[in-house]
């Protein structure tokens, strides 16, 4: 059997996910291997499909018993031999299992590393063929990643029993620091390493003001009915607060967090994975070992404790790859509340931990596409120009206006100033307050003073913050004081045009509509209770029977024989003699009752689930398609539905990734002639086509910018 054959049969998957292949190519080539993949990215099916292929067993070091029973359970459901051994079996399971090894009868051993270096636990294993020793959740071993387990430190040792295996490492921690602590502790110097992009496509980020956090939370949740998610707070109180007013709502909710005794907080645990309710409301103590694949939302109820924490934390959302929706509440009260924490540290730890807190400040108040800064933060680029799936890059950029002249009032008073004062003084100035220290200073003799009147003071404090966000203003975080950057010079010079939000954004949860699988509602309510009855049954979670996106394939092809059965997501061999049967019923009663026929995609060429948007075509190539498309210039702008300046901004960018267009469109729309077109053109030649506000000073005025975007267009098309 070879690996996609495998995949398809056992599993029921059509394709392997970027990198599964070539590192189960490189397991069964027997090289040491480290992979680091983000959750959900399917690091298991690495090592679950050699294991198979594999003569001799696999053992599987994993931290938790939660994540053992889990895969397990998984395996089992598809019909691959796997146990564990660990102490929630029973002497007699235990001894069962053993007698499973012994006998060669397993593929896959699942063990805690205190199991594995246990005397009898490696005697047993002296006598059978081991060819594969994964590590799971790698990080365990460092004492700089979040979990560390000192006993994951023994590993190596052991490994030296086993001289014919291949060692594998797996993890989703990417701080260089953890990588070295694995190579090194695994002795994994050799080791081929795999690096998969940290880019989660399918997870939308979004970011509020936090303003009235329990009714927009409700609001959010409305959106939402049905699905499974967490909600993160800061603290116990704050989470027993929040679960009770969301039981008040009527939502069904349970909360987690230390303060519970084990039992509660186990039994909320496996209540929230087996869909018996939909949401929890937890600490950062809930997560780990939880593998649920079809969370649909995570939202921060507080801020997080830093960048990282919060990518794993949101990383627990659509796991199975489908759309999953991530909330940030960005309150500011929260952010003084983290400051004076960070006050009371060590003067070390306070520089890391302001530090930590600066980054996650500034990804929140990020006004580009999230996955910039986000992605930036784990030394990764983000070169798409849109990504379509966070709150920045979906708002209309025509909500974006020209904030040159607040700009230059706000940098000009901090010259006058002297770059001494906090970003409240300088407000205050602008505003013209009378209060003690202005006149004190006399900053109400400033020629700045009382300039900003039209704006509020919140208007300001926000616009402040866009203007650190582009770094036209740098903030000393000793004193508070803000600084004018050289990019801010030339705003005051007039240079540099500022672009930004006058109007704070109208907040919307609504899923957009195209990112929503068409299916039918009804039949897949009824597939979903029947699964839950199976589930219940056996004592499983309800997506070890089969993932939310096999019954969503299900309701929108309608499979009705057990042949159509198999072209569907996640039903291989084992499970299509399991569940088909079952399945065909519900779903044939129900189309027969409705008339619906069998809507199979021809050729069993799939349409893609749209799990995360198609790539999105960026907005420039939309825009150069209706460009293409058009009669005249009017026209053009008339069906983009934004400005002209917009358009040609677009057209601009296509432009300059190299690519041509055909500009007798533009041409006939100018309205300067050949002579003054050509004066545009020398002008750009020699100070570039950067900046269009010196060509336009150094013609007095006369060539209107809506031209020069035209003549610069012109311009870059013939270079
Ligand atoms: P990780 O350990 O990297 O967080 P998992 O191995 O738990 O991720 O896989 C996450 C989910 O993705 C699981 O539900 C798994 O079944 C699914 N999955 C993995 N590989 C594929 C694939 N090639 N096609 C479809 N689904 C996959
Ligand atoms: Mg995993
Ligand atoms: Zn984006």
């Amino acid at each position: 059997m070879n690996p996609k054959s495998i995949l398809k049969e056992t599993f029921g998957f059509d394709e392997f996910r970027p990198l599964q292949e070539e590192i189960i190519d490189a397991i069964l080539n027997k090289n040491d291997s480290l992979v680091i993949m983000p959750t959900g990215g399917g690091k298991s099916l690495c090592f679950q499909i050699p294991a198979l292929i594999f003569k001799g067993l696999t053992i599987v070091i994993s931290p938790l018993i939660s994540l053992m029973k889990d895969q397990v359970q998984q395996l089992t459901q598809v019909g691959v031999k796997a146990v564990f051994l660990n102490s929630s079996l029973s002497a007699e399971e235990y001894a069962d299992n053993v007698e499973l090894i012994r006998n060669n009868e397993v593929k896959l051993l699942y063990v805690a590393p205190e199991t594995l270096t246990m005397p009898k636990t490696l005697s047993l294993l002296s006598s059978v063929n081991v060819d594969c020793i994964t590590v799971d959740e790698a990080h365990c071993i460092s004492e700089w990643g979040h979990d560390f387990r000192p006993e994951y430190r023994t590993i190596a040792e052991v490994k030296q029993n086993f001289s014919g295996s291949v060692t594998v490492a797996f993890t989703a921690t990417a701080t260089p620091r953890v990588q070295e602590d694995i190579i090194k502790s695994l002795r994994l110097e050799k080791a081929k390493k795999f690096v998969a992009g940290f880019d989660r496509k399918n997870l939308f980020l979004q970011i509020v003001p936090k303003t009235d956090p329990l009714q927009q939370t409700v609001d959010f949740l409305k959106q939402y009915r049905n699905q499974s998610g967490i909600i993160y707070c800061f603290s116990r109180k704050q989470v027993d607060e929040l679960y009770v007013e969301l039981k008040y709502y009527g939502f069904s909710v349970l909360p987690y967090h230390a303060g519970l005794s084990d039992a509660d907080r186990k039994l909320n645990q496996e209540k929230f994975i087996n869909d018996d309710i939909q949401i929890i409301v937890a600490t950062i103590a809930f997560g780990m070992g939880i593998n649920k694949p079809n969370v649909r939302f995570v939202i921060h109820f507080d801020l997080p404790k830093n960048i990282e924490s919060y990518y794993q934390e949101i990383g627990r959302a659509g796991r199975d790859g489908l759309r999953a929706h991530c909330l940030l509440l960005l309150g500011y009260g929260d952010i003084s509340k983290i400051n004076y924490f960070i006050n009371r540290k060590e003067e070390k730890e306070k520089r890391i931990a302001q530090m930590h807190l600066d980054a996650l400040i500034a990804y929140a108040e990020s006004y580009t596409c999230r996955r910039i800064p986000l992605l930036n933060y784990f030394g990764e680029k983000y070169e798409h120009e849109n990504c379509g799936m966070c709150d920045n890059c979906e708002k209309e950029e025509a909500n974006l206006q020209d904030i040159t002249i607040h700009a230059q009032k706000f940098l000009s008073c901090i010259i006058r100033t002297g770059q001494f004062y906090g970003t409240l003084h300088i407000v205050e100035i602008l505003r013209g307050s009378k209060s003690k220290k202005i006149i004190e200073k006399r900053h109400n003799e400033l020629s700045t003073y009382g300039i900003g009147k039209d704006l509020t003071k919140e208007q300001w404090l926000n616009l402040s913050r866009q203007f650190l966000q582009i770094g036209i203003i740098n903030k000393d975080y000793n004193y508070g004081s803000l600084k004018v950057t050289e990019k801010g010079n030339s705003v005051l010079t007039g240079d540099l045009k500022v672009k930004g939000r006058l109007k704070p954004d109208e907040i919307s949860y609504k899923v957009k509509k195209d990112s929503i699988p068409e299916y039918d509602n009804e039949l897949f309510s009824l597939l979903k209770n029947k699964r839950k009855t199976i589930a219940d049954n056996i004592g499983v979670p309800p997506y070890v029977i089969f993932p939310d996106r096999t019954l969503i394939e299900m309701a929108s092809y309608f499979p009705q024989k057990a042949n159509s059965l198999t072209t569907i997501h996640g039903i291989g061999r084992m499970k299509l003699k399991r569940y088909g049967k079952i399945f065909l019923e519900v779903i044939k009663d129900y189309c027969e009752s409705k008339q619906i026929k069998e809507n199979l995609p021809l050729n069993n060429i799939k349409r893609k689930t749209k799990s995360a948007p198609r790539e999105k075509i960026s907005r420039a190539n939309e825009i150069v398609g209706i460009y293409q498309s058009s009669k005249n210039f009017d026209d053009f702008v008339n069906r983009t539905g934004v400005k002209p300046s917009t358009v040609l901004r677009h057209l601009t960018t296509y432009l300059l990734k190299g690519n041509k267009i055909d500009t007798e469109i533009l041409c006939k729309a100018l309205s300067v002639d050949n002579e003054m077109q050509r004066s545009v053109f020398a002008l750009f030649k020699k100070l570039g086509v950067d900046f269009l506000s010196p060509i336009y000073n150094e013609l007095d005025e006369k060539v209107p910018y809506d031209d020069l975007h035209i003549l610069r267009i012109c311009f870059l098309n013939n270079k």
